[in-house]
């Protein structure tokens, strides 16, 4: 122990050194521990600040008080368009350009002078993106409290600030002039526009709430709501014109737009409609149209409006083979009348004249006023057959001669005058509605020339048959109170030459004319409506004639077939007069036969059936005449109440020689048998067609084998004949 403590000072000054070095040691092994774990900690809390400022929403940067980029974060980069090592030490002015830069470094000075917190809306331009920023700079201060710099915080308010645009453009269009819903998916309207409110009166809110529906009209049809509707929704938008009722119950005319809004899904979220009150606009239209095609002085559709009618008319006629008739009409001696008493008074005239044109003619027809005293009549739809059109069209003209014939009352006074009147007919067979009325126009100066106060047609063939029609429809007058006509007998006879009937034929013993064929004038009698008066003659003649058979023995079971033209078979006492006719007569109505033929059937079938029926109840029968040449269907000769069909002579004619014709022939017997009507055959002229007809299995026949039509006592005296 001695030995120790007497070592030598230095050792323990050795010692002592060597216990500092290993105090010092384990210091600087603490302290760099320590180093170590403030330097981790430090990096720690940057990494975390950075990903919180990345990730801000936000553009975050610092400034030095030099204007330079100190930071940025990712999103401040990213908009800044340079890469992260790049922004620091950067100026606006280098980013964006001096200009933007100044506008930039306006709010930056006023951080650094005012050493506070600044707030402004800032927008940047780069490479063309234009976006807006609610900007927050803050200044950043040392340790002596000198501002070395600012921080900004910037948010993108681009968006809002578009929609925030949108939404008050929206609101200034919704209170346009226009008037506007919006209703929702159900069509129950959400909101209205002051416009609306004031359009339809509905000023208390009171349409909120209600469906679409309360405004529209009655006077546009459920069926046009629909199209409105499905048209919506299958494009997603209608527009057109619809009538809107008002809360007062009025209504108005309005152009209506509906277009739906729908989700991003595709689900309607709402219907949009705008509307523009158009009555003014409609009203000025129909002023326009009156102005346009109408003759200001008559209120008759002008020269235009009547060539459109014309030209359609024409081109119905093309299309329907139906006939049609251009009148032009021309006052005579209208100039003298304007000169003497004045304008005035030819005006009054002439408004007279067009007011009586409209009563010559029927509802579909037209009565223009070309200019001057020039009226226009267009007839539609008359007979395909041109001499009868022709019949037609002459009747009016000869009526409106006589209307204009009427005196008029001119003030005080009273006025005659005549017209001229030239027809041109048509049939699709014209150019054009020019060339039509230069024909009228042409047929209406020959008219003139012709002595006035006359009726001209443009094709002088027409003329030359209407005038001879016109004769023989006097002559007839003339020959129905005179008893001219006579009824002639054609024999129906069955197998053996038996006499089972005969067909009445009637022929007009003319004084000068000589015999007239019904050919020649049924069809006159008919247009003109003489066929009324001659059929009841005839229908009674025959009954006295069936009468007188049944007072005989041998001819007591005859039956007598009478042909019947539409027009008789139409009129109302037809069948009054008929029963009358039997009954006074004492004729058997079961031995009574009426031919009517398919034409006439199809023309008003119920009124046809109704008819037949009526006489069938009295017993009276029926037959199809010229059977074959008309429609024949099967179904509809099944509702009529017929008796017997009739093969008409032109299949009869060829049968030998035409195969086509016998086949007709064969199939309309094989038809009669199975709709259980009996059959007969006219104009039978030889044994052989006879025979052939008998094999068909037709066994009554009517023709000159037989007998021509003749006075019922010749007929007789010839008959029967008999056959092997
Ligand atoms: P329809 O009813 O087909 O009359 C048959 C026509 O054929 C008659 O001509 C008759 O004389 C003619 N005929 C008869 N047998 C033969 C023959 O073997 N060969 C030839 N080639 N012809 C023959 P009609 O008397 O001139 O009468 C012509 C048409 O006039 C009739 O055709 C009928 O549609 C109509 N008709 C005749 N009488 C009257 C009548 O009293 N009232 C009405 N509404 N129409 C009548
Ligand atoms: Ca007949
Ligand atoms: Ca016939």
């Amino acid at each position: 122990m001695m030995q120790m403590l007497e070592l030598p000072w230095l050792h323990w000054g050795l010692l002592a050194l060597c216990l500092f070095c290993l105090l010092l040691l384990l210091n600087i092994i603490v302290l760099r521990r320590k180093v170590t774990e403030r330097t981790q900690h430090l990096r720690n809390s940057e990494q975390k600040l950075r990903a919180i400022l990345d990730n801000a929403g936000a553009l975050v940067y610092i400034k030095d008080t030099d204007f330079r980029y100190q930071y940025a974060n990712a999103q401040a980069v990213g908009r800044l368009g340079v890469a992260l090592g790049e922004v620091v030490g950067k100026t606006d002015e280098d980013l964006f350009g001096a200009s933007a830069a100044e506008a930039l470094r306006e709010s930056d000075r006023l951080v650094f002078t005012r050493r506070e917190r600044v707030e402004v809306e800032e927008t940047t331009t780069i490479q063309d993106e234009s976006r807006t920023y609610f900007t927050v700079k803050v200044p950043l201060f040392d340790g002596d409290g000198a501002v070395m710099g600012l921080c900004g915080y910037s948010t993108d308010i681009t968006q809002l600030q578009r929609a925030d645009q949108a939404l008050r453009l929206a609101a200034t269009i919704f209170e346009s002039q226009e008037g506007m819903l919006i209703a929702g998916p159900d069509r129950r309207i959400l909101h209205v526009n002051r416009a609306l409110h004031r359009l339809t009166g509905y000023d208390d809110g009171a349409l909120v709430g209600q469906a679409f529906s309360t405004l529209q009209s009655g006077r546009n049809d459920d069926a046009f709501y629909q199209e409105v509707w499905d048209c919506v929704a299958a494009t997603g938008q209608w527009a057109g014109e619809m009538w809107i009722n008002r809360k007062s119950g009025e209504t108005y005319p309005a152009w209506v737009n509906i277009a739906v809004v729908r989700s991003p899904e595709g689900d309607i979220t709402h219907y949009v409609s705008t509307q523009m009150d158009i009555s003014e606009r409609k009203a000025a239209e129909e002023e326009i149209r009156i102005l346009a095609y109408y003759d200001s002085l008559t209120g008759l559709p002008n020269r235009r409006l009547m060539s459109d009618r014309l030209q359609r008319s024409i081109n119905k006629s093309e299309r329907t083979g139906m006939g049609g008739a251009l009148l032009v009409v021309d006052l005579d001696n209208f100039k003298d009348l304007n000169d003497t008493l004045g304008h005035e008074v030819g005006d009054d005239l002439l408004r007279q004249v067009g007011a009586r044109l409209e009563q010559c003619v029927r509802r579909i027809d037209t009565v223009a006023r070309l200019g001057g005293d020039e009226f226009v009549l267009l007839l539609d739809g008359l007979n395909a057959d041109s001499k009868l059109a022709a019949a037609e069209a002459e009747r009016v003209a000869r009526n409106v001669a006589h209307m204009l014939g009427q005196a008029f009352t001119l003030g005080d006074r009273s006025h005659h005058t005549s017209c001229s009147i030239g027809i041109a007919l048509y049939a699709g067979d014209v150019h054009g509605p020019e060339e039509l009325l230069k024909r009228g126009d042409l047929a209406m100066y020959e008219a003139k020339a012709q002595g006035r106060n006359t009726v001209r047609f443009f094709d002088p063939q027409i003329q030359h048959a209407v005038a001879l029609r016109t004769e023989l429809e006097s002559d007839m007058r003339e020959g129905i109170a005179a008893e001219q006509f006579v009824l002639h007998y054609q024999p129906q006879v069955a197998k053996g030459g038996r006499l089972v009937g005969a067909e009445a034929l009637i022929r007009w013993d003319h004084p000068v004319r000589g015999r007239v064929f019904p050919d020649d004038f049924i069809g006159i009698a008919e247009s003109t409506g003489l066929i009324v008066p001659l059929g009841a003659w005839l229908l009674r003649a025959a009954c006295k004639q069936l009468a007188a058979w049944g007072r005989d023995a041998e001819t007591a079971h005859l039956t007598l077939a009478v042909n019947v033209s539409a027009r008789q078979f139409r009129h109302v006492h037809f069948v009054s007069e008929l029963l009358d006719a039997l009954r006074e007569t004492g004729a058997d109505p079961t031995l009574l036969k009426l031919e009517l033929t398919e034409s006439l059937l199809l023309d008003d079938a119920e009124i046809a059936i109704a008819r037949m029926t009526e006489l069938r109840g009295h017993g009276v029968r029926f037959s199809l005449d010229d059977f074959g040449t008309g429609y024949s269907s099967l179904t509809y000769l099944k509702r009529l109440p017929l008796d017997q069909l009739k093969i008409d002579q032109s299949f009869v004619r060829d049968l030998l020689t035409n195969a086509n014709d016998a086949a007709i022939a064969r199939t309309v017997v094989a038809l009669a048998h199975s709709l259980d009507l009996a059959v007969i055959a006219e104009g039978v002229e030889t044994e052989a067609q006879r025979a052939m007809l008998e094999r068909f299995g037709c066994h009554v026949w009517q023709g000159y084998l037989f007998g021509r039509p003749a006075p019922a006592e010749e007929m007789l005296q010839k008959m029967p004949i008999p056959i092997t």
